[in-house]
């Protein structure tokens, strides 16, 4: 079981960042409002996160670190719906099984809170603590036992910016949900979580972006796209700023990233690359996500079609735009 753990953990713990996103995750799916990430030296040494979320019962917290241990799939159906971003019961194993952790947590219903610690998926000790309703996931020393994967992090300034960009996507993609980031005791960035999208961006990219966006809305029978583009100057070189996510979801798209560089042919010079926040809600029946944790590419059903509509209704938008 220790073994498995710890090859399964190259799927998903890649990186300081790859466990940020699963942390954070876990407390999109637990109802959070509120999510703090502290993170040091990039994360290599310390991340903590910190959510307002339902809690884990204490009886439990240890089967919460257990292989294939989730409490999300309920029916088969459910794997295809998509609605909690976790679903296979792999990231607390994976991430404990190569860190120290320790877990504090309350539900609701309980008047205590209880605290689990291990070290390389070993469970060290458990006891009652006080605690707000909520979660808290503190991870030290990540790989401090395979030594090789250490090895291969990168400096702390590569690790703060991969953190730091995995932040920003879920921020932006959960803007009804407050988020707080603090590295090295230093706040970098609080979103305000009023379930609204251009604060949000605001909130992270400042002026500059927010007041070159345009609206996007597409309505049609099996999908809504909505939010914002723009063309920047500023950050135009670079795609940092292409936000996508299809039901949810943080994805590449290759189709709709596609078919906004069409739209902006003639408007962007050759190769630069417009700024976008979309969301995409569409029946997950009629797209194949590839489930696999650390690859984000997204299939679409009629893709040929989907691209010129999309390409088309950007371009109206454009037209009717005065900026
Ligand atoms: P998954 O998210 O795929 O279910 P994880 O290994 O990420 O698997 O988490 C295992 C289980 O631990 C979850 O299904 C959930 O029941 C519980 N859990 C983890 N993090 C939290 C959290 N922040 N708040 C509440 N429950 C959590
Ligand atoms: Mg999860």
């Amino acid at each position: 079981e220790y073994t498995i753990n710890k090859i399964a953990a190259g799927e998903v713990v890649e990186r300081p960042s790859s466990v940020v996103k699963e942390l954070v995750e876990n407390s999109i799916d637990a109802g959070s409002t509120k999510i703090t990430i502290e993170i040091q030296d990039g994360g290599k040494k310390f991340m903590r996160i910190t959510d307002n979320g339902h809690g884990i019962p204490s009886d439990q917290v240890e089967k919460s670190f257990l292989r294939h241990a989730t409490s999300k799939i309920l029916k088969i159906d459910d794997l295809y719906s998509l609605n909690s971003l976790g679903f296979r019961g792999e990231a607390l194993a994976s991430i404990a099984s190569v860190s120290k952790i320790d877990l504090i947590t309350r539900t609701g219903d309980e008047k205590i809170g209880t605290k689990l610690s291990l070290e390389g998926g070993n469970i060290i000790s458990k006891e009652p603590v006080g605690s707000a309703v909520g979660t808290t996931i503190i991870v030290k020393d990540l790989f401090f036992n395979t030594p090789a994967r250490k090895k291969f992090l990168k400096s702390t300034n590569s690790e703060t910016i991969s953190i730091t960009d995995v932040v920003n996507k879920l921020a932006i993609g959960n803007y009804n949900i407050q988020f707080k980031y603090i590295n090295n005791n230093k706040i970098m960035l609080t979103t305000p979580g009023d379930n609204n999208l251009q604060n949000t961006i605001r909130s992270i990219y400042g002026k500059d972006i927010y007041n070159n966006l345009i609206p996007l809305s597409i309505r049609s029978k099996n999908l809504n796209l909505d939010g914002f583009i723009g063309n920047n100057s500023i950050y135009r070189n670079n795609k940092t700023l292409q936000h996508v996510y299809v039901n949810g979801r943080y994805v590449k798209s290759k189709l709709i990233l596609g078919a906004i560089y069409e739209a902006y042919k003639g408007i962007l010079p050759i190769n630069k690359h417009a700024i976008c926040f979309l969301s995409l809600k569409i029946d997950p029946k009629k797209i194949d996500v590839n489930i696999h944790p650390t690859k984000l590419e997204i299939k679409f059903e009629e893709d040929q079609k989907l691209f010129n509509y999309i390409k088309d209704e950007i371009n109206k938008a454009l037209l009717s735009s005065t900026l």
